[in-house]
């Protein structure tokens, strides 16, 4: 993953989108550079009294349709290129949204299992120090991704309050409920994808009990495997960085939440009954109904593709395919739903946060989960229209929805700058 060319794949998607409508090539040159880049290095002090130096970026690709919207990763693998993309994927999914946002990302190039609980703070409002500027309400609003979570989050938005002299919780979204986050933001990226999922399932060829592998056991991957087995869906394999787990029968879910919690790898259940070990490698070619890659970016490659068995892709997580493999996944039949709407439960859940915050009147978790699901099966419904219409896949329908709501803003802001 994170090649140097990561973006200019991810923009592949973008030309594929024009050709099926007709867009003034102003557009297109607004929509194909990040508007800017802030790359900084944050330093703090470890526990040991030692000063250690991460990387650091923050990524605003387009604020046409409103301020930059996007998560925090915390990674070591990170790149400036990584966070780019990142951020050109949040502009379209914004978009394909409808919520009153533009694009943004950021990462800190680290591997935060192997900082303390104070190093990680220290380094969380070091972060906030660095690009407090940037940041704000009506600006760039951050929230979390890989690696991140609410805890995070709540000390960002300390951070924040602290520099600017008052409380701003719009700034920042994913927060702890204590400090305005909202209810349901949790699990919003699996239950968008599911809801998603149940409404398409029809045309989608999708049988009653359907056999489902997850290839990464994080906050969507956890969450996406709790909603389907409660529904009865057999939820055959999962896979976290150290391993994947195989049961034809259908794994405990439950069993594998345990170990999470208690930092286990889902491989320790390996050895119970019908449950064997395989290389994480292999999740992606097993024999299922339904993938979901709720990881990170590029793995299904030209390298797997052919081995992909399922006839459903739901993407949880941001960029897992490549166009490579997305064509040839195509060619197979396979159906994919496409990142930016199949994970957009997240960040429209934020919306929602964003929204309360400025309001101070806060929601019901039915609220939110009836909201989510409106908007989902709304935006889900034009794509698969879009998609049947023009008989492209649901990727380039999902482009061209957003592209054609970008062209407008665009145009709509003035042609004389
Ligand atoms: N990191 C999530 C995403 O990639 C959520 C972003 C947000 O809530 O702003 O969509």
């Amino acid at each position: 993953m994170n090649q140097d060319n990561i973006l200019d794949l991810a923009l592949t998607r973008l030309d594929e989108a024009a050709r099926h409508l007709e867009i003034d090539s102003d557009v297109l040159e607004r929509l194909k550079y990040p508007r800017e880049t802030t790359k900084v290095r944050l330093m703090i002090r470890m526990d040991d009294g030692s000063r250690k130096s991460f990387l650091a970026w923050r990524c605003r690709y387009d604020d046409t349709r409103g301020p930059t919207k996007g998560g925090i990763r915390f990674h070591p693998d990170s790149t400036e290129a990584e966070v780019e993309t990142l951020a050109f994927w949040m502009t379209f999914k914004c978009a394909v949204m409808n919520l009153p946002y533009g694009g943004g990302k950021g990462a800190v190039q680290v591997d935060p299992r192997t900082l303390s609980k104070a190093e990680l703070e220290r380094l969380s409002r070091a972060y906030v120090q660095a690009f407090a500027r940037i940041l704000g309400p009506d600006r760039d609003i951050p929230a979390p991704d890989v690696y991140t979570n609410a805890m995070i989050m709540g000390w960002m938005a300390d951070e924040y309050a602290s520099i600017v002299g008052q409380s701003v919780p719009a700034v920042i979204t994913g927060k702890p409920i204590a400090l305005g986050g909202s209810l349901g933001r949790d699990d919003a990226t699996a239950r968008g994808g599911y809801y998603l999922l149940r409404h398409l399932a029809r045309e989608l060829g999708l049988r009653e009990r359907m056999r489902v592998a997850v290839q990464g056991f994080g906050n969507a991957g956890q969450f996406i495997a709790s909603l389907l087995a409660a529904d009865g869906h057999s939820i055959v394999a999962v896979s976290d960085s150290r391993g994947a787990v195989h049961c034809p029968d259908g794994l405990h879910i439950e069993a594998l939440l345990r170990a999470k919690t208690a930092g286990k790898s889902v491989t320790s259940l390996a050895g119970q009954a019908g449950v064997t070990e395989v290389p994480a490698e292999d999740l992606v070619t097993l024999d299922c109904d339904v993938l979901v890659p709720a990881a990170l970016e590029n793995m299904i490659h030209e390298g797997n593709a052919r081995q992909v068995r399922a006839r459903v892709i739901l993407e949880l997580a941001n960029g897992p395919i490549t166009p490579e493999a997305d064509r040839i996944l195509t060619e197979a039949g396979a159906l994919v739903l496409p990142d930016i709407l199949a994970n957009a439960g997240g960040v429209t859940v934020s919306y929602f946060e964003w929204v309360q915050n400025r309001q101070g009147f806060y929601w019901t978790v039915e609220e939110v989960h009836e909201r989510l699901k409106v908007i989902m099966e709304r935006e889900g419904r034009r794509i698969w229209d879009i998609a049947q219409e023009r008989q492209v896949p649901l990727r380039t329908a999902a482009y061209v929805h957003a592209l054609s709501r970008l062209a407008s803003a665009i145009e709509a802001h003035g042609t004389q700058q």
